[in-house]
């Protein structure tokens, strides 16, 4: 039948009012650590990135966006507030919250960002060096 690199991740926030889907294909697991990430999400961002061409999201109408910073905005969900996407301009990629995506994604960490804005209250999580589709 299809073979596994065919079928979509798919993800939903929390109330379900927007799902979405993109390539398994895409990269590992990006873990931001910016003081940005941390103050949207309440800890550090795990986030997957995939060309915005390639995300298909419906219940797009249910997202807030919402400026973070003069390079990036972010959208969240009207109704429960889960964060969905991060856009960094010049706008390409959407960087799509790890958490909200339908497991088992085969995905592991594969990058930690901005580790020197890392809070003191956790370690920096463990890359993955093998099993990491990147
Ligand atoms: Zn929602
Ligand atoms: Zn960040």
């Amino acid at each position: 039948m299809t073979d596994d690199t065919d079928t979509p991740l798919t993800g939903h926030c929390h109330c379900g009012a927007v799902t979405f889907s993109l390539p398994r294909t895409a990269a590992g697991v990006l873990a931001c650590h910016c003081e940005d990430c941390q103050r949207m999400h309440g800890n550090f961002n795990a986030f997957l990135a995939a060309p915005i061409s390639d995300v298909r999201i419906t219940g797009a109408d249910a997202l807030v966006w919402y400026d973070s910073s003069a390079a990036a905005r972010r959208a969240f969900c009207g109704t429960c507030g889960a964060r969905v996407l991060k856009e960094v301009t010049p706008a390409g990629r959407w960087l799509i919250s790890a958490g909200l995506i339908d497991a088992p994604t085969g995905k592991r960490i594969i990058k930690n960002l901005w580790e020197q804005s890392k809070p003191d209250w956790y370690d920096l999580p463990p890359l993955a060096t093998e099993g990491a589709s990147a």
